[in-house]
């Protein structure tokens, strides 16, 4: 077992740190007062291989192995998790999905524009009334002539505001239940689609966050992602991505609380002693390294698993599951170190405590994490 990055590594996350301290930090808090959609941030990431990830160079991508895409993703995710969600959301549940699932002529015709931040991807998966069980989902897909026309709404989708081209899924026959449902590559101007932002969230909020709309939304067939009734197969594999970077993106979170609650328990003094020196600051800090570099390790074991090609949804759900409630507990307890001045945003730990919150939730909440988890332990399904 090695558990020392390579040099490659190493100034991947250099390159990475530099870049989210440069371009990322300083605009974190305006950003976020005025959500802002950071724009000007995701094409400057397009030279340096963000946008692409672990897609391979075939395709336009830098082919980060996914140790790297971890290291590049935490960083991100260590200056602003709002950026860092653009990210997630573009490169593992769109990009890593059209290129595990898609044609040649689907791989060539999205992803190089996807690598080169000419369009930004989203993923559409929940809908108002199916959040934790997907399989219920009431968008249509109908097959008409050489196109499909699809029907229904989309909620709570990342980066739908701002998508160019959106992986979606829908029901082709209900009778058949999850084995009913196809994938598609959607495109942000075809007929019929349309997307309205949501605002005023908790956290997240320089992200984009919205509803898709389709009605009578005509896609070709060509568009057609895998087979007719491989739509619920895909939408795991995708979030078997999606969740790894999450995890990544919340050791992220807890490294910043870390960070800023040292230098702050360094500086700030009560009692004419710094209180980084009572012994129940310590322990604050002390729970967030120890969560923080557990978090790290479940993050990498699962990228060493990616990069061996074993199918790894478990080793994965454990990360998601752990870093997303770590993160929480380290941003509780940043809080906590900072006193008052934690609670405005004169600080970032407000940001990181507010950002954090949604990472139990999103991409399967820590109850969905824990029921796959329980599931592989005692080899019974909590559902189908
Ligand atoms: P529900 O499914 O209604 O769950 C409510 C509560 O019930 C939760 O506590 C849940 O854990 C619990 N629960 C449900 N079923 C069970 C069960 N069987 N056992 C125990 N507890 C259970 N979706 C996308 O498709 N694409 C995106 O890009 C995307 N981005 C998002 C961005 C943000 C900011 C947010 C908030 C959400 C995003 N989502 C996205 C949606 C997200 O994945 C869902 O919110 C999540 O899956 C939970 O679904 P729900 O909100 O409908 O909650």
């Amino acid at each position: 077992m090695d558990f020392e990055l390579t040099q490659e590594q190493i100034m991947m996350q250099k390159m990475a740190r530099d870049f989210a301290e440069r371009e990322i930090v300083p605009a974190a808090r305006d950003n976020d007062r005025n959500e802002r959609f950071p724009s000007d941030i995701v094409k400057k990431m397009a030279p340096l291989g963000f946008l692409g990830g672990p897609i391979p160079e075939k395709y336009g991508g830098p082919g980060f192995d996914y140790v790297s895409y971890a290291v590049v993703t935490e960083e991100i995710g260590r200056a602003c998790s709002s950026v860092r969600t653009v990210l997630s959301v573009h490169v593992s549940l769109a990009g890593l999905t059209i290129l595990r699932w898609g044609n040649e002529e689907q791989k060539t015709g999205y992803l190089p524009d996807m690598c080169a931040g000419k369009k930004l991807g989203c993923f559409g998966l929940t809908e108002p009334d199916a959040g934790s069980d997907p399989a219920s989902m009431s968008t249509t897909a109908v097959r008409d002539g050489s196109d499909w026309v699809l029907n229904g709404a989309k909620m709570w989708i990342s980066n739908a505001g701002v998508a160019d081209v959106a992986v979606v899924f829908a029901q082709t026959d209900r009778s058949l239940a999850h084995r009913g449902i196809a994938a598609f590559i959607v495109d942000g101007d075809s007929p019929g689609y349309s997307t309205r932002d949501i605002h005023n969230k908790l956290g997240l909020r320089s992200s984009n966050t919205g509803e898709i709309i389709m009605e009578d939304c005509r896609v070709p067939d060509r568009n057609r992602l895998g087979e007719v009734g491989e739509g619920f197969k895909i939408a795991m594999s995708a979030l078997d991505h999606g969740r790894f970077s999450v995890a990544a993106g919340c050791v992220g979170i807890a490294q910043a609380c870390v960070d800023a609650s040292v230098k702050y328990a360094r500086e700030r003094k009560q009692f004419g002693r710094e209180i980084g020196t009572f012994q129940l600051v310590q322990e604050l800090i002390s729970e967030m390294v120890v969560d923080t570099e557990a978090a790290r390790l479940l993050v990498y074991r699962a990228g060493h698993l990616k990069n061996k090609g074993v199918r790894c949804t478990r080793e994965v759900c454990i990360a998601k599951y752990f870093a997303s409630e770590a993160a929480n507990r380290a941003a509780y307890n940043a809080i906590q170190v900072h006193g008052g001045y934690g609670y405005s945003d004169e600080y970032p730990v407000e940001r990181y405590f507010r950002d954090a919150r949604v990472a139990t939730l999103y991409e399967g909440t820590s109850q969905i994490q824990k029921l796959i988890i329980g599931s592989y332990a005692l080899g019974l399904k909590a559902f189908t």
